[in-house]
């Protein structure tokens, strides 16, 4: 029997819509009213004028408190990767993040009802491309940058990756199983 394929989901801005309460915090700090759709870059401190550590200090903040009220980015997301594993994916959920988050990520996964197979942390600046997967579903473009074929990337559409030049884009996870299809 072949072995399973790979699928490498990204968290943030992939699974969660972490700049959706991540702009609710900046505009109650900040007493402003921006939405996800103004940042348009992904460079959010240049967008904002705010410090590097400021836009850090929020994801933090809302990934310690707030972490219960990041939506996922489509309804029964649990019931999408679950789809997808059941189509005979192995499920990797591939994250970059503070090592503090971590275990609130895995509340957030438990209570969202995400399958996965493994769950991997990156730390370091390890590119995504290290890491083993046929698949990587991702919004960070930087992600697929030493990628080769027969590997996929597949773009995750988000107002910061518009201008980013990628053929394979997704407005939500549930085309992943089309975009395959494509390719088999
Ligand atoms: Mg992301």
């Amino acid at each position: 029997m072949a072995s399973k394929r790979k699928l490498a989901i990204d968290l943030d801005s992939v699974l969660a819509d972490t700049m959706v309460i991540w702009v609710e915090e900046f505009n109650k700090r900040n007493n402003s009213s921006i939405t996800k759709d103004n940042i348009i870059s992904w460079d959010i401190s240049k967008i904002l004028d705010i410090s590097i550590t400021e836009v850090s200090d929020i994801f933090t903040y809302i990934w310690d408190k707030r972490w219960i009220d990041i939506p996922s980015t489509e309804p029964s997301i649990g019931n999408i990767v679950s789809n997808l594993h059941n189509k005979g994916f192995r499920i990797s959920i591939l994250t970059k993040r503070y090592r503090t988050s971590v275990s609130n990520v895995i509340k957030w996964l438990d209570l969202h009802k995400i399958h996965c197979d493994d769950l991997m942390f990156v730390y370091d600046d390890a590119p995504k491309t290290d890491y083993p997967f046929d698949i990587l579903v991702d919004d960070a473009p930087i992600n697929f940058s030493d990628l080769v074929q027969p590997r996929i990337g597949i773009l995750f559409n988000q107002p910061w990756n518009k201008n980013f030049s990628w053929p394979v884009r997704i407005d939500a996870l549930s085309e992943v199983i089309n975009i395959i299809k494509s390719y088999d």
